[in-house]
């Protein structure tokens, strides 16, 4: 709410349309009881959030995990919205999730679990309606169980209900590339207009999904990575890391600590190392009011969701360091989702170089529109997004409807 006053103060944007954007249109709060192995009964609490759908189905991930709450359901909600405006695709925005842990749970219990969810849901979703996709602890299978339970419970398949399916089952390719690749458009945009006869040096936070990704894209176009890390720390080298060595270590030993030969740091000392680009792809509130003043990146690339504090958003401003903001940084994951319901709907599939080559023009055209837009409010990146992709929204809100 913090940023969509900022934004909408600086942008003279409608009061009464803002008025609208500041609840979800729909709350749906469920009960999701689940037989146990053991013949028990269990009652886990689900949520749905419907934050906004003037451009598009309401589009976001289901989490299944013991933190999820309906208020943290609502403001990841309001995120999707922003994000999927601000890339311009024709989504609106929703997240749901269920308050579990799933270490705790067999695989059937969470097959049943799923499909439990998706049968209280079913009146609500549709492809043309409301579209999940996977997020914390769902994956490509339980989207697959949620399609199958959803034809049951419909009479019919509808293979855009949700997407981050397996590519066997309407899933598209690319998909999962597409986080980082989205961002690495966007830092090969940066290179060729600050940096084109210098050596890359970056730094990764994170080594799952996003971070490996990005560290072999970054790889592949020769800049030196210089350090990356995993939840159980970091490793360094000024000269650059073997990358092929690190995911070895990685795949082999569990962690990129247990690669040979290199120095090992704390995840918060990764944040301050000597680079030219630092990509945090771990978790939210990595970079703090406390390290902020330390880093020393010029640019910084949030593949995570919500890395950067607000505070400490303002005082890498005012140190002159640029943050692509994960609503435009990290969106290359819901545009590809875009793609894969368009493939569904249209029942036509897209090689991988096709997916790519429809991505990069959308991050691109994104970033720039964002660069344009905070050079005329003189402002950052992140509230120039939420600027455009607040303006995009209300501009299809018709008071006279109300
Ligand atoms: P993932 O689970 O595949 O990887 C997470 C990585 O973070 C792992 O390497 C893990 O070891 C590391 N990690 C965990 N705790 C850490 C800590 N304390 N310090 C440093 N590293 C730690 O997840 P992912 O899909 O790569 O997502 C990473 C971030 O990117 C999340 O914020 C997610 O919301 C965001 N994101 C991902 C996608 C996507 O398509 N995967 C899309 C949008 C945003």
């Amino acid at each position: 709410m913090t940023q969509l006053e900022k934004a909408s103060e600086l942008a003279n944007l409608d009061a009464n349309k803002l008025e609208l954007l500041r609840t979800p249109d729909r709350t749906i709060q469920l009960k999701v009881p689940v037989k146990m192995d053991d013949g028990s009964v269990k009652v886990f609490d689900g949520y749905r959030v419907q934050y906004n759908n003037v451009l598009g189905p309401y589009k976001g991930g289901l989490r299944f995990a013991p933190a999820v709450d309906i208020h943290e359901v609502k403001a990841l909600a309001f995120w999707m919205m922003v994000k999927c405006a601000v890339i311009d695709i024709p989504m609106g925005g929703g997240k749901g999730g269920v308050t579990v842990n799933t270490k705790e749970l067999s695989e059937g219990e969470i097959e049943r679990l799923t499909k439990s969810l998706t049968r209280g849901l079913a009146p609500f979703i549709g492809s043309k309606i409301d579209v999940p996709a996977p997020d914390v602890y769902t994956n490509a299978q339980i989207m697959e169980w949620i399609v199958d339970e959803y034809a049951k419970v419909t009479g019919k398949e509808d293979l855009g209900v949700v997407t981050g399916k397996p590519l066997t089952r309407g899933g598209s390719k690319g998909r999962d590339r597409a986080t980082a690749m989205g961002g690495f458009y966007i830092l090969q945009d940066i290179v060729a207009d600050k940096y084109q006869d210098k050596e890359i040096r970056v730094a990764i936070q994170g080594f799952g999904n996003a971070g490996s990704v990005m560290a072999d894209l970054c790889n592949a176009e020769g800049y030196k990575i210089v350090a990356v890390s995993d939840s159980k720390g970091a490793i360094y080298d000024a000269n650059g890391l073997d990358l092929e060595k690190v995911k070895q270590a990685k795949a082999s030993l569990g962690s990129v600590t247990q690669t040979d030969g290199y120095d090992t740091l704390t995840n918060e000392e990764l944040l301050e190392v000597e680079c030219d680009i630092l990509v945090p792809a771990a978790l939210e509130n990595q970079i703090t009011s406390d390290n902020a003043p330390s880093i020393k990146a010029q640019y910084i690339i949030e593949l995570a969701n919500g890395p950067t504090t607000p505070k400490a958003d303002e005082q890498l401003s005012s140190m002159g360091i640029t943050v692509i903001p994960d609503v435009l940084a990290n969106a290359g994951g819901v545009t590809v989702s875009y793609f894969e319901w368009k493939q569904n709907i249209e029942d036509k599939y897209w090689e991988e170089d096709q997916v790519f080559a429809h991505l990069k023009p959308k991050m691109i055209d994104a970033y720039r529109a964002v660069i344009e837009r905070s050079k005329q409010l003189n402002t950052d990146y992140r509230t120039a997004s939420f600027v455009i992709a607040i303006e995009r929204i209300t501009s299809q809100i018709n008071l006279e409807n109300i």
